[in-house]
């Protein structure tokens, strides 16, 4: 506990490290201190944990926190960032978060940005009541037991939907495509495209999910991090694949660069992601909270990335799809946990509902579909959503001719 006292502090205007001597009067062994300096104009916003041993006069030097160094830059374009929202719920509480938002790229991002194993681990233990996850164990099954796997998972998913168009010219090539994908999971993905004709890898950084997907599919899989493709070995592909993986990884750039080496030449980059495009900007965050989501991309993101890492973009057009999707009970809003790792439940009521339905008599579920795309309709769909999606789906070659410019 403070009871009283006086800093004299020096910031260092290049490194923003503190020095300085109080006259604290304290009890703690440990606190926190939390300041905001304005030295000629150069604003210094950090916080310091150090020691104090029950003293009244001590000599302090602060140390750089990764975690809580205030960003003023963005950390894909360096573009000046602005802070929308303080204190957004962590996917897990008690954690909190702030929003930025990039107005160079048209990017969000979570801060502070790191991820760590044991959120992955917490929403595995409950990964079947946890819309999101809750599909990953439903899909396996209906693959495995899919005489058509790949129309099955584009039937039921606009990122699979995406991911089809996206290889439709390789897969009426005729020859047999090389194909990797990168978070491969439960590994239907990788076991449709297997079906299809490839020549697939799919590589996870899970054990857990490499054993269960070879386990029902057989030894399409490995274990690999995204963040060391480099050194994986691998190459030659005529395609990457990665659904929703990119906006987990705090290097975006580096992800790409990595997943477009292990190209062959003439190869293509698939990547689906969150489409930040369909949401009001006055909505600061709508897809997973951090640290699962670290990043909310828009198509301008994508560009951005795929330029910097020498690629060319293009998005898959989503029109011919909408009102398609037989996947029931699609979660409505980003998901958390509370402070015992229990669900927070805050889908709409339709959709909770549905699911419950859906769990108790497998049966109903393809009535309750039914009365889902009734609900959620094909015209309604156009309407609403023109050529995006829910996810975006972009297309990433070296060797494009670049857009043209009006
Ligand atoms: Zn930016």
């Amino acid at each position: 506990m403070i009871h009283s006292g006086e800093f004299v502090i020096e910031a260092d205007k290049n490194t923003g490290l503190a020095k300085g001597t109080s006259s604290i009067q304290a009890t703690a062994t440990d606190f926190l201190f939390d300041e905001r300096l304005d030295l000629q104009g150069y604003v210094v916003e950090r916080k310091f944990q150090f020691a104090v041993l029950e003293t009244h006069a001590l000599t302090f030097e602060s140390k750089p926190n990764p975690v809580t160094d205030i960003p003023t830059h963005c950390p894909l374009c360096a573009h000046p960032v602005e802070r929308i929202l303080a204190g957004h719920p962590a996917y897990a509480a008690p954690g909190r978060f702030d929003i930025y938002d990039c107005g160079g790229c048209d990017t969000r991002f979570a801060w502070p940005m790191g991820t760590s194993s044991a959120i992955y681990e917490q929403i595995y233990r409950v990964a079947e009541q946890l819309p999101g996850y809750d599909r990953y164990e439903r899909l396996r099954a209906a693959v495995a037991a899919s005489d058509s796997p790949l129309d099955l998972l584009a039937d039921r998913e606009d990122v699979y939907w995406g991911v089809r168009e996206a290889l439709r010219p390789l897969l009426a090539s005729g020859r047999r495509p090389r194909i990797l994908e990168i978070g491969s999971g439960m590994g239907y993905l990788s076991f449709a495209l297997h079906r299809a004709g490839c020549d697939i890898v799919g590589i996870d950084h899970s054990d857990v999910a490499v054993a269960k997907a070879t386990a029902t599919f057989g030894p399409l899989f490995r274990v690999a991090p995204a963040e060391s493709l480099a050194a994986s070995g691998l190459g030659g592909f005529d395609a990457v694949v990665s659904t929703e993986v990119i906006e987990h990884l705090q290097d975006p750039h580096g992800f790409v660069r990595d997943a477009a080496s292990l190209l062959a030449p003439g190869g293509m980059l698939v990547l689906t992601t969150p489409n930040m495009d369909l949401y009001p900007r006055d909505l600061a965050w709508h897809t997973d909270p951090a640290p699962v989501h670290l990043w909310w991309f828009s198509k301008t993101s994508l560009r951005r990335i795929a330029w910097d890492c020498g690629l060319q973009p293009t998005f898959i057009d989503y029109s011919a799809h909408h009102g398609r999707s037989r996947e029931p009970a699609r979660t409505s809003k980003p998901q958390s946990l509370d402070e015992a790792g229990n669900l927070v439940y805050r889908d709409s009521a339709f959709n909770t509902f549905a699911r419950t339905l859906i769990a108790r008599f497998p049966g109903l579920s393809p009535l309750i579909t039914r009365i889902f795309l009734a609900r959620t309709g094909r015209q309604f769909a156009r309407e609403r959503f023109g050529r995006e999606s829910l996810s975006m789906c972009a297309v990433l070659r070296a060797d494009a001719a670049p857009p043209a410019i009006p």
